[in-house]
C-alpha cells in the first residue's frame, strides 16, 4: 500500500491517493478542489483510478469530486446516506467555505457501516463515525494498519461540531468506539495536519482524555 498526500484548496485539507502496489490500482479519497494538480499527480505515477471515495459531505472534502468522476469515468462512493443534505446544500456550502459556486451533486453509491471496499488487493473496512457530519465515515484498513478519518479526529483535537447536524457527544462517542479501539499502532491519516496513531490519541489527545472538561 501506499498513500500520497496532496494538501488542497485554501484549507490545506489533506487529498490522499490511496494505492494497491500489487495491482496500480487508486483511489482518491476526498478530493477537496485543485482538480488539476490530483490529476498530474495521478499521470505523473501512471496509476489506474478506480473511484473516488468520500468521508463526508463538506466541500473542502468533495471539491473536485464531480470533474474527477467525470474525467476518469469513475464513480463517486461514500459517505453513509445520513450525509445526503449535505450534497443537497452543496450551493450554500460555497458561499459558507468561500468556493466558487458549485451545482449540486451526489455519490453513485453510499456506504453502510461494515461493509468491505476493496481496492485491488486491499479492503477497507468502512465504520460510521457521526458527530462532525451525521453520515460520515472512515476507510480502515487492517493489514497495513490505517484509517483514513476525515474530519472525525486530529492530532491533539477533535472535528467541529458547531455545523448544523453536528453533535459533540455523538462524535465522542464514535471516536472512543471506532477509532480508539483500534490497534495502538494504527495510523491515523486526518483530513487536515499531521498524521497521528491511535495510542498517541488516546493517551494526549485533550479532547478525548477530559482534561478541558
Ligand atoms: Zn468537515
Amino acid at each position: 500500500m501506499e498513500i500520497i498526500t496532496l494538501p488542497v484548496t485554501a484549507f490545506a485539507q489533506n487529498c490522499r491517493i490511496v494505492i494497491c502496489k500489487q495491482t496500480r490500482q487508486a483511489a482518491v479519497v476526498d478530493p477537496g478542489g485543485d482538480a488539476e494538480k490530483i490529476i498530474a499527480e495521478l499521470a505523473k505515477h501512471a496509476l489506474n483510478l478506480q473511484c473516488i471515495l468520500l468521508t463526508h459531505g463538506h466541500l473542502d472534502h468533495v471539491g473536485a469530486a464531480k470533474v474527477l468522476a467525470e474525467h476518469f469515468a469513475v464513480d463517486i462512493v461514500g459517505p453513509q446516506q445520513d450525509e445526503l443534505f449535505w450534497f443537497d446544500a452543496l450551493p450554500m456550502q460555497a458561499q459558507m467555505f468561500g468556493f466558487a459556486p458549485v451545482t449540486p451533486f451526489y455519490p453513485q453509491h453510499w456506504l453502510n457501516h461494515g461493509d468491505i471496499f476493496p481496492l485491488g488487493e486491499l479492503r477497507f473496512e468502512i465504520r460510521h463515525c457521526p458527530g462532525h457530519t451525521p453520515g460520515h465515515i472512515v476507510f480502515y484498513e487492517a493489514e497495513h494498519k490505517i484509517v483514513l478519518v476525515g474530519d472525525v479526529i486530529f492530532k491533539g483535537s477533535v472535528g467541529r461540531t458547531d455545523f448544523p447536524k453536528g453533535d459533540a457527544q455523538q462524535l465522542l462517542n464514535s471516536i472512543k468506539q471506532q477509532i480508539l479501539t483500534l490497534p495502538d499502532e494504527t495510523r491515523i491519516l486526518s483530513g487536515h495536519g499531521p498524521d497521528t496513531k491511535v495510542v498517541t490519541e488516546r493517551i494526549s489527545n485533550p479532547f478525548i482524555s477530559g482534561k478541558y472538561g
